[in-house]
């Protein structure tokens, strides 16, 4: 079986990308399967595939493995955009998932337009070459109050289109097939981005 190292210090997205690998006998490993000091990527880049392809190849220098790395975020169409690249910081450095959830809902307040979308980028790389990236999105809409208490961050306001429920209500096994991150997941299966 392959073995691949998710890097990401996101235990959720860990979860979601062992799960969707899961079937394709693909081994996901996260850093505390490793006992290894990491360096602290800064995530600098104004674009979901310039973060993820620098988690990967920062990663895959400093640990030697072959490395998975997943920028992702929400772009919602009534704010041109936002919180986009920023979505884990939308309220500040240190914010929490629910401080950026109720940053966006304010900011939503009075608003007509709810479409937004969630965007995954994925970079595979070793320590010597970056294999390539995929994309995967979800369409959906922003709700006027949170529900559900499956997922993480955005989850419990986010409609994906063709449901009624959100993707915190949904769970998990929902959510993979449909998500922007299963979505991406399946296109990087299908450039082959994991037959190294
Ligand atoms: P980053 O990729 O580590 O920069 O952070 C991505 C941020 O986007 C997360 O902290 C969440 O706020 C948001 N996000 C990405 N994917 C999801 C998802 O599947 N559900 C809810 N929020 C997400």
């Amino acid at each position: 079986m392959k073995t691949i190292l998710a890097a990401t210090g996101n235990a959720h997205k860990v979860e979601e990308i062992t799960a969707i690998l899961k079937p394709l006998a693909i081994k996901v490993i996260s850093f505390k399967d490793i006992d290894m000091e990491l360096p602290e990527v800064v995530e600098d880049k104004d674009t979901f595939v310039g973060n993820a392809t620098k988690k990967a190849v920062e990663i895959a220098e400093a640990t030697g493995m072959v490395c998975l790395a997943d920028d992702s975020g929400l772009i919602v169409d009534a704010l041109n955009g936002e919180p986009g690249v920023y979505s884990a910081r939308y309220a500040g450095e240190h914010a929490s998932d629910l401080d950026n959830m109720n940053k966006l809902l304010k900011n939503l307040i009075g608003i007509e337009n709810r479409t937004a979308r969630f965007a995954c980028c994925l970079a595979v790389a070793t320590p010597t070459e970056v294999i390539g990236t995929a994309e995967g999105f979800v369409p959906g809409k922003i709700i006027d109050e949170p529900r559900g208490s499956h997922g993480f961050g955005y989850d419990p306001c986010f409609v994906p289109d063709g449901f009624d429920k959100t993707f915190a209500e949904l769970g998990s096994e929902v959510k993979d097939s449909i998500s922007h991150r299963g979505n991406a997941l399946r296109e990087a299966v299908k450039a082959g981005l994991f037959d190294i």
